[in-house]
């Protein structure tokens, strides 16, 4: 099986269709999304169409959850709270009813997917350090969990109770890890690098590649700014931060 794995999409088409492109093209067999649909971008009603009709398996992130009126605006930024206010103005009632439905955290065979951290899913922690990966591994029973949030890619690697991590997400799987992987955002990457940011995990290769894509940066941009969106939401994308 060929995974294409995708997290913190945020509303931005132009960046989705470039990935789901190369997905193609890296003959994925099927998509599996860490949340965040919505949130952000000018474009959560198409994202969310996308995501839907390529059957991706996809668990909620705390704009989905926020936008379905089950998380508290006082979680967010000014700009997250105007952009939770828009995009819940901007999309049908099914598509209030998917992100509603959508779980905290779920597993396959392959491996487990969830927004933040596996310990208190719902309180949507950024899984920054050892000790919050340490709580993860300790709720993991597959080998590799995929996460976003961060917006930041990352690898977390234990081996009988030792944790490190690393930036470099070119992983060739070896049995006796287990393995957390941020596989950073395809619509709003924060790593100082603009590209949109996705990952492949190939079950029988036993291998996770990291992948950045090229997209038409000031289409979104320009659909966000002729919004009432927060102006610095179109900005970031340029810097990718
Ligand atoms: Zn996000």
């Amino acid at each position: 099986m060929r995974y294409g794995v995708v997290s913190d999409i945020h509303g931005n088409l132009e960046a989705l269709k470039a990935v789901l492109g190369e997905c193609r093209k890296l003959n994925v067999d099927s998509l599996l999304c860490c949340g965040d649909i919505a949130g952000y971008g000018a474009d959560p009603k198409e994202c969310l169409g996308l995501v839907r009709k390529l059957k991706a398996v996809a668990v909620a992130g705390n704009h989905d959850w926020a936008v379905s009126g089950k998380l508290d605006f006082s979680y967010f930024t000014p700009d997250g709270q105007a952009a939770v206010v828009w995009t819940r103005s901007h999309l049908a009632i099914e598509d209030i009813f998917y992100l509603n439905n959508l779980p905290l955290s779920l597993k396959n065979k392959d491996c487990t997917l969830v927004h933040g951290t596996l310990l208190n899913p719902q309180q949507f922690v950024y899984l920054t350090n050892e000790t919050q990966a340490a709580d993860t591994f300790a709720l993991m029973d597959t080998q590799v969990c995929f996460v976003g949030h961060t917006h930041v890619p990352k690898v977390f690697i234990e081996r009988e109770g030792n944790i490190c991590q690393s930036d470099i997400l070119d992983i060739e799987l070896n049995a006796k890890y287990k393995y957390i992987v941020n596989l950073g955002s395809v619509g709003q990457p924060r790593d100082g690098n603009p590209l949109a940011g996705f990952c492949i995990y190939d079950t029988a290769l036993r291998m996770i590649e990291n992948h950045r894509v090229l997209y038409d940066i000031n289409k979104a941009q320009q659909k966000i700014l002729d919004t009432n969106l927060p102006e610095t939401l179109a900005l970031r994308l340029t810097r990718g931060e």
